[in-house]
Order: structure tokens, then C-alpha cells, then sequence
């Protein structure tokens, strides 16, 4: 998926603040923080949206959370708190199309959200 983004910089195409990487999952910081913390998991399968997921993906996608409750912990934020997201389609405002679990946390977070 030459024209995805994040597929971009799972391939070192596009530099971006890396936290986290193994086979399955990169996590790096969104360039454009909502909270202190504010860690994309991505998993480095091209997968569009939620809606697009197959029983092939539950191994990954349970990795990903895993992984951020591991990321917030080594931050701090387990006992604080923190919140994960994934945005599918519009109504969402999901703006990139390679699946992304948003890791916010260091502050205290809204609800319900906007
Ligand atoms: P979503 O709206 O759920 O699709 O989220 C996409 C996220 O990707 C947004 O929070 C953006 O700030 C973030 N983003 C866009 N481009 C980059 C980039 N080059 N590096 C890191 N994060 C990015
Ligand atoms: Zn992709």
C-alpha cells in the first residue's frame, strides 16, 4: 500500500517519533497531540478500517491493546488513567485508512467525547 501513510512509515518512508516496535505492531507519537500522551498503535498489516478486520486480525489487534496499556504504564498513567480510540469512517473522523488505536493519557480526558 504504496499510497498509505502509515503504511509509509511502517517502511521508514516518512520519519516519525517511534516508541515502540516488534514483527506484528509500530507505535510512534501523532504529530499532532491531543494530550501529553498521545501514541499511535498501528499494526504493520494494511487494514482500513474496523470494518475490515477478519479472525486473522484478533491476534494483532489484541497485541495492539496489550501494547498500550504496556506504553501507558511505562509512562506512568496505569493508575492515573488513559484512554484508547479507534476512529472507523467519517462520522468518526477517521482521517487515515490504515487502522490506529489513539493511546491519550496525562491529562484528564472528557466524557462524553466530542
Ligand atoms: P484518525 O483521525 O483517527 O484517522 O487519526 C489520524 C491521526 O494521525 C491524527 O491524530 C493525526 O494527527 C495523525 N497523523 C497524521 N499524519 C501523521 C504523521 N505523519 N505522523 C504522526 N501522526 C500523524
Ligand atoms: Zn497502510
Amino acid at each position: 500500500m504504496t499510497n498509505c501513510l502509515f503504511c509509509r512509515i511502517i517502511a521508514g518512508e516518512i520519519p516519525a517519533t517511534r516508541v515502540y516496535e516488534d514483527e506484528h505492531v509500530i507505535a510512534f507519537n501523532d504529530i499532532a497531540p491531543q494530550a501529553p500522551m498521545h501514541v499511535l498503535v498501528v499494526p504493520k498489516v494494511h487494514v482500513a478500517t474496523l470494518n475490515d478486520l477478519t479472525p486473522e486480525n484478533d491476534a494483532v489487534v489484541g497485541n495492539m491493546t496489550r501494547r498500550a496499556a504496556a506504553i501507558a504504564a511505562e509512562r506512568g498513567y496505569h493508575a492515573s488513567g488513559f484512554r484508547t480510540v479507534f476512529n472507523c469512517n467519517a462520522d468518526a473522523g477517521q482521517a487515515v485508512f490504515h487502522i490506529h488505536m489513539h493511546l491519550l493519557g496525562g491529562r484528564k480526558l472528557a466524557w462524553p467525547p466530542g
